[in-house]
């Protein structure tokens, strides 16, 4: 783009050299040379992506994205990462959980993550640290598709801006789970684990509805009000209890879950705390994160 912009720089100044009288057009050409010249500068201003990576390379070089994962192998720690790349991920609710979660994953070089939520950006979602204010109006997952994508152009994303507790977002859901396009000879569904990143009763019943039916290992996960502590749960259909067999004590006790939020909880001040709370849960996750191995020995999830 820089160097187009430069061959347009030197075709007006030629032109403006073989005008017979620099009047009128002289002063129009100027003009235009000065937004070509503007052009220039937001060009060069503007983020580097870098390219796509056929294969993921251990080679120990500053220029290589994955040369900190890669060296897990060479540590014993995993027997092929690149594995990684095969695998897909559904984040149900792209906030302060899910997208420490997909940023974490698109930093490991995940396959594919498919994002949900139904929200926009507004400037109260900046005391994290995963939302820009340029990206206020936009829907969080488009906003997540943005940032994911520039930090790793290799993962493949698919945003869903819709509410799953709907009827027609509920089918949506499942078929998208159940898509197997990104991996045709996958057993079972379309992913390999959903996270359910919301913060709500309601969509973590239809979280563990869709997984129930398609027999879909998740993990569920929240943030107590307090921002201070959280939890995670790994829910295994016809292994461990699903989420509406053991559901948190607050909704078994029959409390009604909306007279529990109040009026700025989370607020900025817990900012540090939520923050951290996150990181150690997505480090949990999967170890999610860090390696995602870890997770996936803890699920005992298999992967080919
Ligand atoms: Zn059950």
């Amino acid at each position: 783009m820089e160097a187009e912009l430069k061959e347009m720089l030197n075709d007006l100044d030629s032109i403006k050299q073989s005008l017979p009288d620099p009047s009128n057009l002289a002063s129009s050409i100027l003009k235009l040379q000065s937004r070509v010249e503007h052009l220039t500068k937001l060009a060069k201003s503007a983020p580097v992506r870098r390219t796509k990576v056929q294969d993921m390379s251990a080679e120990v070089v500053d220029s290589n994205p994955y040369s900190r994962l890669m060296a897990l192998q060479r540590m014993g720690i995993v027997d092929n990462y690149e594995r990684i790349r095969e695998l897909s991920v559904a984040i149900v609710g792209i906030g302060g959980v899910g997208s420490v979660a997909a940023e974490m994953l698109t930093r490991c070089g995940i396959g594919r993550l498919l994002l949900y939520d139904y929200d926009t950006v507004e400037l109260a979602n900046m005391n994290r640290l995963f939302f820009r204010p340029e990206q206020v109006g936009m829907t969080k997952t488009d906003a997540a598709s943005q940032t994911l994508s520039d930090i790793n152009p290799d993962v493949v994303l698919e945003s869903f801006t819709m509410n799953i507790t709907t009827v027609q977002g509920f089918e949506t859901f499942m078929s998208s789970l159940r898509n197997k396009s990104f991996r045709p000879n996958k057993e079972g569904s379309g992913v390999d684990l959903v996270l359910s990143c919301v913060d709500n009763y309601e969509a973590r019943m239809a979280v563990n509805q869709a997984c129930n039916e398609m027999n879909q290992t998740w993990m569920e996960s929240g943030v107590s009000e307090d921002a201070v502590s959280g939890h995670i749960q790994l829910l295994i259909p016809g292994e461990t209890a699903c989420f509406a067999c053991a559901p948190p004590l607050v909704v078994a006790s029959g409390v009604d879950e909306r007279t529990l939020k109040r009026e700025g909880s989370l607020c900025s001040i817990f900012t540090y705390y939520h923050g951290s709370c996150c990181r150690a849960f997505s480090a949990k996750y999967a170890e999610v994160t860090a390696t995602f191995w870890t997770c996936v020995s803890l699920s005992g999830l298999q992967f080919p």
